[in-house]
């Protein structure tokens, strides 16, 4: 499968910067207001607009370490883009692109703004290995704290590199973002679970003086309908058996996906790309309130993927899935797979995750707000100030 991202990144210097001069250069700029992550798109689009590229790289990489990952995958419709004053004219700057461009060029002209400082303060450890913890992770050791993240899995990066599909974030941008981290002396643990390989008492009698935990909703929701169902998997399940295998993973060639969310477009879209005859999305929501984004469903709709709304699934019998819907229409589907995308959960237990101690603070999905890599951005971000600010400030 190829990143789509790739392919309709289309931005020259020249045209970048021509897209830039339709800028309104905002006062209080509404798109910088508008980034959960304070990447601040109304000052690297000044830069760019003026020609200044490595001013417009130097904003967003010191702003977000995860400027180019955000750039693929942030909803910005939802955040600067639809804050952006452009829009009252005509339509708003494509400020996703822009960003996009910029990380692509940051790293075709080998520049990197950010600089190593010595490592001489506390020892800090995170959690899990997704967005929050890798911006926490960035913005701590930026100070000179000596940061270990220690991850359950092989690999770092959360769902950006088990469950985002790899036609939208390529691993390359990934392994980019992350290798900038380690230049900044982050140390990776990898396949070491808290709660079993380290517990809090073991990291502290280690010498960490602070546990960041960023361990995210890493497990899928299931559905007591289909406790006896063989043929059913959640769809972060999936996604990630297709990470893992490549993007070369076997497909049956009739799929349901129960789920109205990014996560079941995603798996509908991944099913149709590995070669799934018929793909349906059934959903509880209806088309006003579809949790999707606009973009992902229209590629999904491109992919002749049936969607249906409004339907909810009331039984399961003889390989047969029955929904119905608030008028009481039902629909029968017979499919050879079943994905569930229904939401996720934290595998955490909750004694963990309500403790209250001075020094243990959370990030990323596990706390409030919205569920987005930029708004996980955020909290690690939050996550360091409070850390910081826990230690004794900025000494
Ligand atoms: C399929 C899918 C598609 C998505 N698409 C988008 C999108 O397009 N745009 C967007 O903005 N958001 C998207 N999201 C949501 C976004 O990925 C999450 O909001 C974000 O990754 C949450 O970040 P986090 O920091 O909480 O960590 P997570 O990404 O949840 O990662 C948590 C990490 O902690 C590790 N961990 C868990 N328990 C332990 C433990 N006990 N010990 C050690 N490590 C542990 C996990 O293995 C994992 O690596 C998507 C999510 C999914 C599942
Ligand atoms: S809101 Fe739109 S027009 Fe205003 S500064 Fe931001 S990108 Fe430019």
């Amino acid at each position: 499968m190829n990143d789509v991202n790739e392919l309709n990144q289309c931005y020259t210097p020249l045209l970048a910067i021509e897209e830039a001069a339709r800028c309104l250069l905002c006062n209080d700029a509404p798109c910088s207001q508008s980034c959960p992550a304070g990447t601040d798109p109304g000052k690297f689009i000044r830069s760019l607009r003026f020609r200044n590229l490595k001013g417009a790289i130097e904003t967003i990489r010191t702003n977000n370490i995860l400027g180019g990952v955000c750039s693929r995958v942030c909803p910005t419709e939802k955040y600067c883009q639809l804050a952006c004053s452009r829009t009252s004219i005509d339509r708003p700057i494509e400020i996703g692109k822009l960003q996009q461009f910029l990380i692509d060029y940051e790293k075709t002209i080998n520049f990197n703004p950010l600089k190593a400082v010595e490592i001489t303060k506390e020892k800090i450890a995170i959690i899990g290995s997704g967005p929050s913890s890798l911006a926490a992770s960035s913005e701590l050791a930026k100070k000179g704290y000596n940061v270990t993240v220690f991850e359950k899995k092989e690999k770092i990066g959360g769902w950006l590199r088990y469950g985002i599909p790899s036609f939208r974030l390529g691993e390359d941008i990934l392994d980019y973002e992350i290798s900038l981290i380690k230049n900044l002396g982050v140390t990776f643990i990898t396949n070491c679970e808290f709660n079993k390989d380290i517990t809090i008492e073991s990291l502290e009698k280690d010498g960490f003086k602070v546990i960041l935990i960023g361990t995210g909703y890493d497990l899928g929701r299931t559905l007591p309908l289909f406790d006896n169902c063989n043929k059913v998997e959640n769809a972060v399940d999936f996604l990630s058996r297709i990470k893992n295998s490549n993007n070369n993973l076997k497909i049956e060639d009739n799929i349901l996906i129960i789920g109205g969310g990014d996560v079941a477009i995603d798996a509908a879209t991944s099913a149709k790309l590995l070669g799934a005859k018929n793909v349906k999305v059934i959903a509880r929501e209806t088309m006003e309130e579809f949790p999707a984004s606009e973009g992902e469903l229209k590629n999904a709709r491109n992919l002749k993927i049936s969607i249906f709304d409004g339907f909810t699934p009331t039984d399961y019998s003889n390989n047969k899935v029955t929904f119905i819907n608030n008028t009481n229409e039902t629909i029968t589907i017979l499919p050879d797979k079943i994905i569930l995308a229904i939401g996720q959960i934290a595998s955490l237990p909750q004694d963990i995750l309500n403790i209250k101690k001075k020094n243990i603070f959370f990030a990323g999905d596990i706390s409030e707000g919205d569920k987005t890599v930029v708004y996980a951005v955020k909290t690690g971000k939050d996550a360091a100030e409070k850390i910081i600010e826990f230690l004794g400030g900025d000494r």
